[in-house]
């Protein structure tokens, strides 16, 4: 597997990656913009490019772009559509010109919208945005939490989104903690497995590529969005394990997006690469004990 975490790029792209590099990241993932904007930012090609000479020099790939919170595309505002599509789009081209491979996006909230007219409106909205992305690029839907009317809130849903557009370029982001908020108990190598063949039957292992790992503290089916410390919270270090482990993520890339600073990165980076490590059974790398609180 392919570790890294979300990265800030506000102090550049040379912080970034040195940033990466020193935490042990193989992967990262970063805003291209205000992750709270609708303003697309002009797209700097020379400083894209300049970033993927960089991340290539340290050995990180791939690069996921994260979307902006605000893409709904399930909206029947019309402003509100089209701004999300520019930012998808942006950040697609974003994806292209500095070499990443992946742009993760939310898929926004059906809101008082009739439930299928509002799938029927995403899978327009994606089919148009894939007119346009360039080779190399792999759109991919994140599930979300489950929350009230948001859209993708479970592995059928997200099949379904795949299967309807049928783009060889749209797959999938599967979120640990959000997976957990919806309802799917991946704290043990038996839920973990279950998981990933439930996945395999909705949408098929081969259009999921990215992972985001993130454990958390809210109760199994809470449908509330909160990440935590990897291994600190409910999924556990029995579910990051059984994660590693399974043969079906030998080829995936997985993102951490715990919270807090510097300190609190390294610890989770740590963690992890110290769970893979005994997953994969080298001399040196030992599994962490398992405790829970
Ligand atoms: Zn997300
Ligand atoms: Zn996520």
């Amino acid at each position: 597997m392919r570790i890294g975490v979300h990265v800030r790029v506000s102090g550049g792209y040379a912080k970034a990656t040195d940033y990466a590099k020193s935490l042990g990241c193989t992967a990262l993932q970063i805003f291209s913009s205000n992750p709270r904007s609708y303003r697309v930012t002009k797209l700097d090609a020379p400083a894209l490019a300049a970033f993927a000479a960089m991340r290539r020099e340290a050995g990180i790939d791939p690069c996921v772009i994260h979307t902006p919170y605000l893409i709904n595309l399930a909206s029947d505002d019309p402003k509100v559509l089209a701004g999300s599509m520019g930012l998808l789009r942006a950040d697609l081209a974003s994806a292209a010109a500095g070499s990443m491979a992946y742009v993760n996006t939310h898929l926004g909230s059906y809101g008082t919208r009739d439930r299928a007219e509002g799938f029927a409106a995403i899978c327009t909205a994606l089919e148009t945005v894939l007119e346009g992305i360039a080779p190399g690029v792999t759109l991919v839907l994140e599930n979300s939490a489950g929350a009230g009317n948001l859209a993708g809130g479970t592995l059928e849903e997200l099949g379904r989104f795949v299967q309807a557009v049928n783009h060889p370029q749209l797959g999938v982001c599967l979120d640990t903690a959000h997976a957990w908020a919806s309802g799917y108990e991946i704290n043990s190598a038996a839920g973990v497995d279950q998981f990933l063949t439930q996945a395999d039957e909705a949408i098929g292992m081969n259009r999921i590529p990215v992972f985001h790992f993130n454990d958390t503290q809210v109760p199994l089916g809470a449908s509330r969005d909160r990440h935590f410390h990897i291994g600190e919270g409910l999924i556990g270090f029995e579910g990051f394990r059984a994660l590693l482990a399974h043969p079906d993520m030998r080829e995936k890339t997985a993102i951490l997006e715990t919270p807090g600073e510097e300190a609190d990165d390294q610890r989770n980076m740590q963690t992890i690469l110290a769970i893979a490590r005994g997953v994969s059974g080298s001399a040196e790398g030992r599994a962490p004990q398992i405790q829970r609180s």
